[in-house]
């Protein structure tokens, strides 16, 4: 993922914060008026997971590391520390 879709994932993800608080928390308020079903708060709860799930999602994409480390197979990732230079011992790959 190249930096600039991390700072807009991350970024959106923020962004959703916003009616995340505004109609999650004020919503549940006012699904608490009397008279208001049951349905309005179960609603509104399930609006503020979703939006909750979105913003994770956003930062896990946004911080995930998709380099491999110098040790690891390019092809595989498996942790190639003490292993001799050759081909992958995991997936046979050959690494210059
Ligand atoms: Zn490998």
């Amino acid at each position: 993922m190249s930096r600039t879709a991390r700072v807009l994932a991350a970024a959106l993800a923020t962004l959703l914060l916003l009616p995340c608080l505004g109609f999650g928390l004020f919503g549940l308020l006012a699904s608490q008026e009397p008279g208001v079903g049951i349905g309005w708060t179960i609603g509104y709860l399930c609006f503020d997971t979703t939006l909750l799930g979105l913003i994770a999602a956003g930062w896990w994409a946004a911080l995930r590391r998709d380099q491999k480390l110098p040790w690891e197979c390019p092809a595989c990732g498996y942790d190639r520390r003490g292993a001799t230079d050759g081909p992958c011992p995991e997936c046979g790959a050959v690494t210059s």
